[in-house]
């Protein structure tokens, strides 16, 4: 164990995938974990790994993000834990599913788990933070949050509601110590394809990362202070343009009067 102690890390999701690359990284890093997600056999051998490689202490919470009840579990543990820093809200499952073709009992539960759960650990998580005035949370979003067209509308919309309560977050929040990160994976090399109906051989492998690679430039952002992080996007100045264009929008967004190419008396119809 050669790295400085961090604090604890909560990741949820950590059984596999992204969110089992975030608990090794992070234990390298000096941080003792929390690891939650639905199945404990996989939990447990992720657990038991990690500890023996980092020395770190890991603990782990077999909680079903959908239930109510153990969900309750993982928040009391975000409230009362005051060694948890840093809160990796990464569990979360799609589908490239079309609206018409897809159940909406099936879109409900894809909202309860990316967007509720999300939302609700993130209040647990956060006056704890404000009030020792150190804290940091990671929220996994998705290119499709700002590309919703390129999979399942629902799934696109739970991912940016995820990256539009970040930026809230962050206006709220980083002047009381609380650092916010949104992360907006391209397509990762996980189970979420199978999961979601959709293999990975289905993919073109030029859009296809690593979660390794992923991650560590996840974190390398998390380094920087960037509120986003698009790893895969290799012109940044295009998301800083993006954004510029949003704010230069933000004092015309709410005026008295509708703009003029919505007046009454316009007479000129489009195309006529
Ligand atoms: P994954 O390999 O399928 O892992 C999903 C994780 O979430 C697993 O640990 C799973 O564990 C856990 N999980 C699923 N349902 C849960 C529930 N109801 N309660 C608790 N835990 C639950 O997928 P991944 O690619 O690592 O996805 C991680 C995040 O990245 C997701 O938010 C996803 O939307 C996002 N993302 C992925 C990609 C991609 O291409 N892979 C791209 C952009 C964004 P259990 O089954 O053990 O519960």
């Amino acid at each position: 164990m050669t790295q400085t102690y961090q604090g604890t890390a909560l990741v949820t999701g950590a059984s596999t995938g992204i969110g089992a690359v975030y608990a090794e990284r992070l234990a390298e890093r000096g941080y003792d974990l929390i690891l939650v997600a639905r199945s404990r056999g996989r939990l447990l051998s992720l657990a038991e790994r990690i500890a023996n490689e980092t020395g770190r202490p890991v603990e782990i919470i077999d909680a079903d993000l959908n239930d109510p009840t153990s969900r309750a579990t993982v928040e009391a543990k975000l409230t009362e834990d005051a060694s948890i820093t840093l809160l990796v809200n990464n569990a979360g499952v799609g589908t490239h599913t079309p609206l018409l073709d897809s159940d909406v009992d099936a879109m409900t539960r894809m909202i309860d788990l990316n967007v509720t759960a999300l939302t609700r650990l993130t209040y647990a998580a956060v006056p704890g933070f404000v009030s020792r005035g150190k804290g940091a949370i990671i929220n996994i979003s998705s290119i499709v949050g700002i590309a919703p067209e390129r999979l399942n509308g629902v799934y696109g919309g739970t991912k940016a509601f995820v990256l539009a309560f970040s930026q809230s977050l962050h206006h709220e929040l980083a002047s009381k110590g609380v650092k916010v990160q949104a992360v907006l994976p391209g397509a990762t090399a996980t189970d979420f394809w199978q999961t979601g109906g959709l293999p990975l051989e289905n993919l073109d492998p030029a859009i296809v990362m690593s979660a390794g690679d992923m991650v560590d430039a996840a974190l390398s952002g998390f380094d920087r202070n960037e509120l986003v992080t698009i790893p895969a996007l290799h012109d940044g100045a295009k998301w800083d343009a993006f954004e510029a264009a949003r704010a230069a929008m933000f004092s015309e967004l709410s005026t008295s009067t509708p703009a003029l190419r919505y007046s009454a008396n316009k007479t000129t119809v489009h195309g006529a």
